[in-house]
């Protein structure tokens, strides 16, 4: 793991895209481990599972077999050897996602599957608690985020791309909302470890924010 770069922060604040970037310019993989928390919470909708019922998701927890490839640079997340990855966007699993993320035996079996994915290669892993937990001793952490307006912005921004009309106000509720929750569940929770460097996106454009890090990285 002494090659692995840690990256957390909130939904939307340009992590994914920062951390797909820092990979391909160190030329290693990366990891978004919000895709691993997609797909089972993808999982329980199929099977008609309360996200939040903590004993019936615990039950399907070794039913439901997560795993990722790479196709080249890009990761494809597979569910029982099926790729579900164009699946994993939608709001109804983003929200699921969220719910079922907060149960400490979903949270225990996902930060042990990164963590073997971690010892094989060295790894941009991308997440909520990577700093804190799945690699509390990575040699580099970083905290991505930017202002919840900011990334209501950009989320805009994407769907308009994809034809999907939203109504700011409403995108920008969901996006605290998701904060909240995030943030404010018992068990290992989103945060800043003490050690990881901030990055605010707010103003800086993907490049800056990947140049910032790099130059971090190279300079510890
Ligand atoms: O990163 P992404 O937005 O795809 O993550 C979706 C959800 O998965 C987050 O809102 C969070 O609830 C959960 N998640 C998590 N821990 C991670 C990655 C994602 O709890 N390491």
């Amino acid at each position: 793991m002494k090659h692995s770069i840690a990256i957390d922060g909130p939904a939307g604040a340009g992590k994914s895209t920062v951390a797909k970037e820092l990979a391909r310019v160190l030329g290693i993989n990366y990891l978004n481990t919000g895709a691993m928390y997609r797909a089972l919470a993808l999982y329980a909708l199929e099977r008609g599972i309360s996200p939040s019922d903590e004993s019936a998701v615990s039950s399907i927890l070794n039913e439901a077999v997560i795993s990722v490839k790479y196709e080249g640079e890009e990761q494809r997340t597979l569910l029982n050897g099926r790729d579900c990855t164009e699946q994993l966007r939608s709001e109804a699993v983003s929200m699921a996602t969220s719910d079922i993320s907060r149960h400490r035996a979903v949270r225990d079996r996902m930060a042990g599957l990164q963590r073997e994915i971690a010892l094989r290669q060295p790894l941009v892993l991308e997440g909520r608690d990577i700093g804190t937990n799945v690699l509390y001793d990575a040699p580099h952490k970083f905290f991505v985020t930017a202002s919840a307006e900011e990334r209501a912005r950009r989320r805009q921004k994407q769907l308009d791309k994809l034809g999907v009309s939203a109504e700011f106000q409403t995108i920008l509720a969901d996006i605290i909302a998701r904060d909240r929750q995030d943030s404010g569940r018992e068990y290992m929770p989103l945060k800043r470890a003490d050690d990881a460097v901030l990055i605010d996106t707010t103003d800086l454009s993907i490049e800056e924010a990947v140049e910032a890090i790099k130059k971090r990285i190279e300079g510890a």
